[in-house]
Parts: C-alpha cells; sequence; structure tokens
C-alpha cells in the first residue's frame, strides 16, 4: 500500500517505520526539511537496535529505509496514497492547513488518519466536508514502534467503511485496534491515564505516601510499566496541567488539577525538562534525590 505520513517529529517517524516495516511504501512529509533528515537518522538507528538484536537482518533493514522517501511537499506526498496518516503539531489549525492540501491532492478514496492527542476528531475534520466520513482518529502511542495498541476514534461523520479500513490497516501493521465510538475529549486512554495519575497525586498532596511509595505501589501491585508520577515527570506537568484542564472543561470537576500540580508549574517545576518535577534530576536526566 501507498501510505503518507505528514510530519516527521517524534510521532511520525516511528509510525513512518512502522508502516515501512509492514511492507508498505510511505512517503513522509514535514514542513521542516531537517526534520525528515532527523527522522531518517532515528529510524536507522532503532533499525540498527533491532538488527543487533537478532530481530531483524540487516538486509530487511535496509528495505525498510528503501521503502521511506522524503517529499517536498504535501501534495507529492499524499498524491498516490491509499492512507493518509497526518501526525503535525497539536494545533487545529495547523492540522486544519494540512487537511485542506491533503483534500486538494490526495485521491478520492484515500483513507484519512490524524494522529491527534485529544483534539475533537470532528472539529479536525470540519474542513473536509463530505469527505470527514473518510477521516477516523488513528492515535498511536510514543514509541510507536514498541507500543501495540492504535486507539482508533469516530468523529461525527466518520463512516462505518472507514472504521472498518482502519482496523484493518491497523492490524496489518502488527498493531491491536480499539474504536472509541464517541468524539470525547482524552478518548479511551487519555481520559483514564489522567484520572489515574491525578488520584496518585491527590495521595501525595494529603500525605499518604512517598512519591516513590505511591510510584512503586502501581508499578509492582498494579503492573504499571512506570509509576504515574514518575511519567508525568517524564511527559512534562505543564503538557499534563493542560490536558487536565481541557478534560475538566469537557467532562467536569473529576478532573480538575490539584492545587499542589498548579504549584509546581507555576514554580517551574515542569520534571525531567527542568531538572526538578516531583523527583530531581541531574544533567543527564537521572533521578537523583525524592523530593517529599
Ligand atoms: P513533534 O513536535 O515531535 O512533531 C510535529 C512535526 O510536525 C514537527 O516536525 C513539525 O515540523 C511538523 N509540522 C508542523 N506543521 C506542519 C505542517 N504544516 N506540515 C507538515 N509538517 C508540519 O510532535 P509529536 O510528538 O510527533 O506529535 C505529533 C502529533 O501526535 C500531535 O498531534 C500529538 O498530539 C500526537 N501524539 C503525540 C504523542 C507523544 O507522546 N509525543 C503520542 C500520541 C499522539
Amino acid at each position: 500500500m501507498d501510505v503518507a505520513v505528514i510530519g516527521a517529529g517524534t510521532m511520525g517517524s516511528g509510525i513512518a517505520q512502522v508502516c515501512a516495516t509492514a511492507g508498505h511504501g510511505v512517503r513522509l512529509h514535514d514542513a521542516d526539511p531537517g526534520q525528515v533528515e532527523r527522522a531518517a537518522g532515528s529510524i536507522r538507528r532503532s533499525l540498527d537496535r533491532f538488527v543487533a538484536k537478532d530481530r531483524m537482518t540487516g538486509a530487511e533493514a535496509d528495505a525498510v529505509v528503501g521503502r521511506i522517501s522524503p517529499t517536498g511537499s504535501i501534495a507529492e506526498a499524499v498524491g498516490p496514497a491509499e492512507v493518509v496518516i497526518e501526525t503535525v503539531v497539536e494545533k487545529l489549525d495547523v492540522k486544519h492547513e494540512v487537511f485542506r492540501q491533503v483534500l486538494a491532492a490526495a485521491p478520492g478514496d484515500a483513507l484519512l488518519g490524524t494522529n491527534t492527542s485529544q483534539l475533537s476528531i470532528t472539529r479536525v475534520g470540519t474542513v473536509l466536508g463530505a469527505d470527514a466520513s473518510r477521516l477516523v482518529g488513528m492515535h498511536f502511542f510514543n514509541p510507536p514502534v514498541m507500543m501495540r495498541l492504535v486507539e482508533l476514534v469516530c468523529g461525527l461523520q466518520t463512516a462505518e467503511s472507514t472504521v472498518s479500513r482502519a482496523v484493518a490497516f491497523g492490524e496489518g501493521l502488527g498493531k491491536d485496534t480499539v474504536v472509541c465510538r464517541k468524539d470525547s475529549p482524552g478518548f479511551l486512554t487519555s481520559r483514564i491515564s489522567a484520572i489515574v495519575r491525578l488520584e496518585c497525586l491527590r495521595m501525595l498532596e494529603e500525605g499518604m505516601a512517598s512519591p516513590a511509595d505511591i510510584d512503586k505501589a502501581l508499578r509492582l501491585g498494579l503492573n504499571f510499566p512506570m509509576g504515574p508520577l514518575e511519567l508525568g515527570d517524564f511527559n512534562g506537568l505543564d503538557t499534563y496541567l493542560y490536558a487536565l484542564e481541557s478534560l475538566a472543561d469537557a467532562h467536569g470537576s473529576r478532573f480538575r488539577p490539584t492545587v499542589g500540580l498548579r504549584n509546581l508549574v507555576a514554580a517551574g517545576r515542569l520534571g525531567r525538562k527542568t531538572g526538578w518535577g516531583i523527583y530531581r534530576y541531574d544533567e543527564d536526566g537521572t533521578q537523583v534525590e525524592v523530593e517529599p
């Protein structure tokens, strides 16, 4: 299949690799040409790790790289596309501009996916008119190469045939899919992970246990791969605060951010990226000390 991936950042580079590994031809485009080059480098390094672990031969890795072509414009990327995956920055106006260009240049029956983390699929699709029936949320997880799930999200106008095509496409990538039938902020996954992390923050602020013990309880007792508080630091507490605010707008006070979280963000304690969030980090990002 011909797949166009628009946006070659963290997610676009991984999604391009997943699609090419599944045997699809991928045309990769980014507004910043340097980003496509950086994506090519990160895909090569990722494939080299698979080869080093004997999970792929060198020839197979070369073939994956050979199936990915950089393109100079959205029109060039989507011209022959059977599937278009938009994964540009999480801004509605930017996604609208991309989909205007996609609509003008892609085949009239191409499957259109948006990798938004929490924007309304219906609102992303407003520039598509009746073609919004071909648009579906295709929510990959970071890193796309490792994470098994693709969460498919229906907008108000998404056709049932679009959902079936997206399920088949996702499974063809070797992923499992779930279908979120309602276009509701946070979908299934972001909504659940937000509420779990919020409850961890509430327990922390009530002084029930240290952050390390709260994280350990969820890792070892509930089989979470990473503690929710350390994950909050990893993704950025500011990002988490904005996500909670928009979930609270949509779903009410159960998502209202805690006073402690607001204070951390106001103080610039944003997590790993600032060297201090709930935990403290050294220059390499290694956790050095637990803050009460
Ligand atoms: P990123 O900032 O790493 O990459 C976004 C890329 O989009 C950049 O390279 C930028 O140059 C490019 N871009 C911006 N405007 C463009 C345009 N008009 N045309 C083409 N390219 C354009 O962001 P990311 O983390 O890869 O996120 C991309 C999307 O995936 C967002 O919608 C985000 O919410 C979603 N998402 C992110 C994660 C995550 O953990 N990072 C997980 C799931 C979904």
